[in-house]
């Protein structure tokens, strides 16, 4: 299941990433092209804006009335069913894998060593993190904490 996300979900899209949703997001996007990509890469339209969704030829798309990105979070997972996990291959089958994904750029993050990580990464993490992914598009490094208190939390929530 793949999303692309209106212009004014910015903030959703790099949850979703962080879940491991593969989510297109462009900070500004022509209407026309936004709907296009949709179409041809088969992804899901989360949007906010009512009349892009009257539009001739949108498909599969859901409707956000809600203003807060967890608010819009919850509504996408429940409305499509999705459980995110931990580590790949628990429950099995296509279900995003939490931290598989850059929060930036959508790009499926690769693990890397400790080593590798050390200049990138400030000194504590370093020392206190066994594992470290990074993102072969554009560079940033992740270890499990990059946002895990406030991520496990909302998702407790939810
Ligand atoms: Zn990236």
């Amino acid at each position: 299941m793949k999303f692309i996300a209106d212009s004014m979900l910015g903030r959703l899209a790099r949850w979703l990433r962080l879940l491991g949703c593969d989510t297109l997001y462009f900070h500004s996007i022509e209407d026309s092209l936004l709907l296009r990509t949709a179409r041809e890469e088969n992804r899901i339209l989360l949007t906010r804006d009512t009349r892009l969704v009257k539009r001739r030829g949108v498909k599969e798309f859901l409707l956000l009335h809600e203003n807060g990105p967890f608010e819009q979070l919850k509504k996408v997972l429940d409305a499509f069913n999705i459980h995110p996990i931990e580590q790949p291959g628990e429950g099995g089958g296509a279900r995003p894998v939490i931290y598989s994904r850059c929060s930036l750029c959508n790009t499926p993050l690769e693990d890397t060593s400790r080593e590798q990580a050390k200049p990138h990464v400030p000194e504590y993490v370093y020392q206190t993190s066994e594992k470290f992914k990074h993102c072969p598009e554009c560079g940033k490094y992740y270890w499990r904490g990059t946002h895990p208190e406030k991520l496990k939390r909302k998702l407790h929530e939810l």
